[in-house]
């Protein structure tokens, strides 16, 4: 596959509000090898294959991003380790960290194939990975991913490890589900060197069962850790929406998404894609562009950029999540797997 060169300096993205936009999130699939009850139906219907980027189609955006001063790439899904070949796109996107153009090639994945593509990860440049484990209990692994098997993700995670992977958990908190395991997942993640992230669950996307049953607002996470745990303030910034605090008793760092209790859009400098080349500027928001259709339609560099300048007059503000009873249905109908999370 040929990689394409393109060098031209071009301006920056900055959108109405001033925001500089320098991290791209990529969904390279809407597949995945589970069923998380918060993040997919049992029963999903995929998108045809022909709907999806190629892979040089994904290499070609993200790289027109990256011409636009993106600094940060993270591929996610679905499940992007199931996304055939996979590893090429990770490979044609590093030669943007060779030229220093890009700070950081990075993903979000569930673990499940980990063991098989930690190290062609790192030799590809990934430095640092987001595994989301929600839970150490096998059974409850299984209840929570419908499909999934601990084990696996464990020795995936050993994998990361002896790639020489930095990783971070992601755990969604989860009320009457996962709450009592707060504790444990700090101290498994800490005492294996790893930061964790707690994330509110968002109401996305059609599921299985109410939003409101599984609504843990942070804000009591973190005051119910208080009896237990010294939460030192610290500045780290990790470049996402989290907020971190040092645990005192284990020296590990700990971080909240918080986008229900406390809204982090004015620091936002983030854009998506999804896997069919839809630009969304909010993953709360439905206001969109399509980049396939140019890509398809063999347009110029800088038709593919107007495209892109189109995207950053419609980055809103903020998002309106609510998760109430008198609204127990998603804010929106994409689900996370769809947009990338
Ligand atoms: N499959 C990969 C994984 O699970 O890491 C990447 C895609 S997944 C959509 C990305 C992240 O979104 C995961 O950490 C997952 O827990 C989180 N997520 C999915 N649905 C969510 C929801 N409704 N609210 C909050 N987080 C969600
Ligand atoms: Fe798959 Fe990730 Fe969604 Fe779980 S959260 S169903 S692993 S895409």
């Amino acid at each position: 596959m040929s990689v394409r060169q393109n060098q031209q300096p071009q301006t920056a993205l900055v959108d109405r509000y001033g925001r500089s936009v320098t991290y791209l999130r990529v969904s390279v699939t809407d597949r995945c090898d589970l069923r998380c009850v918060y993040c997919m139906a049992e029963n999903m219907s995929f998108l045809p294959r022909r709907d999806l980027l190629t892979l040089e189609e994904l290499d070609r955006l993200c790289s027109a991003f990256v011409d636009r001063g993106v600094r940060k790439l993270r591929i996610t899904g679905g499940e992007p380790l199931v996304r055939k070949n996979i590893i090429w796109l990770f490979q044609a996107l590093s030669r943007h960290l060779q030229s220093g153009r890009l700070d950081e090639l990075t993903l979000t994945t569930n673990g499940s194939q980990l063991k098989r593509f930690a190290a062609d990860l790192k030799n590809a440049g990934v430095e640092r990975i987001n595994v989301s484990l929600d839970t150490l209990q096998p059974d409850r692994f299984r209840a929570i991913t419908r499909w999934g098997d601990l084990a696996t993700v464990m020795r995936g995670l050993d994998a990361a490890d002896a790639a020489g992977l930095k990783v971070k958990i992601n755990a969604v908190a989860l009320k009457g589900t996962n709450e009592d395991e707060i504790d444990d997942l700090i101290r498994f993640s800490h005492d294996r060197g790893y930061d964790i992230t707690f994330i509110e669950t968002m109401p996305l996307g059609e599921i299985d069962g109410g939003r409101l049953d599984q609504y843990l607002p942070l804000s009591i996470v973190r005051a119910r850790l208080l009896d237990r745990w010294t939460l030192d303030d610290i500045d780290h910034n990790s470049g996402g929406p989290a907020r971190y605090v040092r645990v005192r008793e284990t020296g590990g760092r700990l971080g909240f998404i918080t986008p229900m209790t406390h809204n982090f859009c004015e620091s936002c400098n983030r854009v998506r894609v999804t896997c069919t080349g839809t630009l969304y500027m909010c993953l709360g928001q439905e206001d969109a562009v399509d980049l396939r259709e140019p890509l398809r339609a063999g347009a110029s560099d800088a038709a593919l950029q107007a495209a892109i300048d189109e995207g950053m007059l419609l980055k809103p503000k903020g998002h309106d999540f609510v998760i109430d009873r008198g609204a127990n249905r998603p804010a929106l109908s994409r689900h996370m797997s769809v947009t990338g999370g």
